[in-house]
C-alpha cells in the first residue's frame, strides 16, 4: 500500500512530530515524504532513516510561509503522483487546517488526533481523542481514501532505514492557492520552543508571585526544558502570554512534564495530558494533578524544587 506522509520544518529543521508521522507511516505501508519551501536535501534525507523511501520536495519559497490553501494542493498532488491512498500527517496548527481541505480534494475519510496505531483485524479503526483529551473514540474508516493526523509521542521514533531519495516536486498552484498572505510572525524567544519541547517545567499560582520564578528557570535549564505556566500566571502578568498550556493555551506533548504548585484543573490538563511522563509537585496531597501524573512529590515546591535541581546536578556530574 502506498502511504504518503506530509512532513513540516521549522527554520528548515524537521519537527520532530513529522518523524513520528513517518514511523507511523511505515507501519502501514510503503511510504513516500512530501516536503515544502526551504529545507536543505541532506536534511530530508534523513527521512529515510524513519521509513520513507522517496520525498517529493516542492521547493516553492511562496510555501515557506505554511500557507494553508497551498499546502493542501501540493498534499493532494503528492498523493496523486504516487497513488496513495493513506495520508499521514502529524498535528500541528497548520495540519489542523489543512486536513479538510486535502480530504475533500482527495475524496477521503479524515480522522483527526488519532492517538495509536489501527487496528487492521477487521478493517481499519483508529483510536482517536476526544473532548479535549478526557475520553476516546474508536473509529472505523471504511475502504477507500484516508487522511490521518496523529497526536505526538503517538509512536517512538524508529531509526531502521537510510537515506531517501529526494525528488524536486513542482505543482502548478492557482491563485485561489496564495488568496492569503502571512504578512509578519511573532516567534516565541528562547532556544527551546514550548510546543517542540522535549522537556516541560511549569509553574502555577501556588509559586506566590513572579520573583520566584528563577527556582524554576533553574529546573528548566538544568534538564535542557523548555518553561510554561497556567493560566492565570500569565493573566497577571507572572510570565509572558505565550508560556501559558492548557485548553485556551498552547497544547505541549513533551516526554516529560514537570508541573509545580498548579491545581491541575481539567482546563489545565487539556493541554498537558498527551505529555508522556507527568510529575506534580504540590503541597495538597488532594490536588487533582496527582490523578493525571505519573510521579507526584507532596510537599512544598520552595523546598523540593531545590533539592531537585541539586539532585539533577550530582546525578549529571
Ligand atoms: C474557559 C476556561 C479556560 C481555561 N483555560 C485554562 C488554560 O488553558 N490553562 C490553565 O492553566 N488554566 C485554564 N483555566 C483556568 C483553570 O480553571 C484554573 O483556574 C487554573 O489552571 C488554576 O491555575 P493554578 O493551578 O496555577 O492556580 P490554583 O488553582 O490557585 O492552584 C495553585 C496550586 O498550587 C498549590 N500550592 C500552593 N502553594 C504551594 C507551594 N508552596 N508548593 C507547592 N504547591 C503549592 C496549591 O495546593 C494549588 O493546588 C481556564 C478556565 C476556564 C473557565
Amino acid at each position: 500500500m502506498s502511504v504518503l506522509v506530509f512532513i513540516e520544518a521549522d527554520n528548515g529543521v524537521i519537527k520532530k512530530s513529522s518523524l513520528e508521522a513517518v514511523t507511523y507511516g511505515s507501519k502501514l505501508g510503503d511510504v513516500t515524504a512530501v516536503a515544502m519551501g526551504s529545507i536543505d536535501g541532506s536534511e530530508l534525507q534523513k527521512v529515510g532513516k524513519f521509513g520513507a523511501a522517496k520525498v517529493l520536495h516542492c521547493s516553492d519559497e511562496r510555501l515557506n510561509d505554511g500557507v494553508i490553501a497551498a499546502t493542501a494542493t501540493l498534499i493532494a498532488a503528492a498523493a496523486a503522483e504516487v497513488s496513495a491512498a493513506t495520508i499521514v500527517m502529524s498535528r500541528s496548527s497548520l495540519v489542523d487546517a489543512v486536513a479538510a481541505r486535502v480530504a475533500i480534494k482527495t475524496n477521503s475519510a479524515v480522522v483527526a488526533n488519532v492517538q495509536d496505531l489501527p487496528d487492521t483485524s477487521n478493517g481499519f479503526t483508529v483510536k482517536r481523542g476526544v473532548f479535549t483529551g478526557k475520553a476516546f473514540a474508536y473509529v472505523s474508516v471504511p475502504d477507500g481514501n484516508k487522511v490521518i493526523t496523529i497526536a505526538k509521542n503517538v509512536v517512538q521514533l524508529e531509526e531502521t532505514g537510510t537515506d531517501a531519495a529526494v525528488e524536486e516536486f513542482s505543482v502548478s498552484f492557482g491563485d485561489a492557492d496564495f488568496g492569503v498572505k502571512r504578512v509578519g510572525v511573532h516567534k516565541q524567544e528562547g532556544d527551546i520552543l514550548l510546543p517542540e519541547a522535549d522537556k516541560v517545567v511549569s509553574a502555577g499560582r501556588g509559586l506566590k508571585g513572579p520573583e520566584n520564578w528563577q527556582m524554576i528557570e533553574d529546573l528548566a535549564g538544568t534538564l535542557g526544558a523548555a518553561t510554561a505556566c497556567s493560566k492565570p500566571v500569565s493573566d497577571m502578568d507572572w510570565r509572558p502570554h505565550h508560556e501559558h498550556v492548557g485548553q485556551t493555551g498552547i497544547k505541549v506533548a513533551p516526554q516529560l512534564y514537570i508541573a509545580v504548585g498548579i491545581s491541575g484543573a481539567i482546563q489545565h490538563l487539556a493541554g498537558v495530558n498527551s505529555s508522556k511522563v507527568i510529575v506534580a509537585i504540590n503541597k495538597d496531597p488532594e490536588a487533582p494533578f496527582f490523578k493525571a501524573a505519573d510521579y507526584g512529590v507532596v510537599g512544598d515546591a520552595f523546598e523540593v524544587v531545590p533539592k531537585l535541581i541539586e539532585a539533577i546536578k550530582n546525578s549529571q556530574n
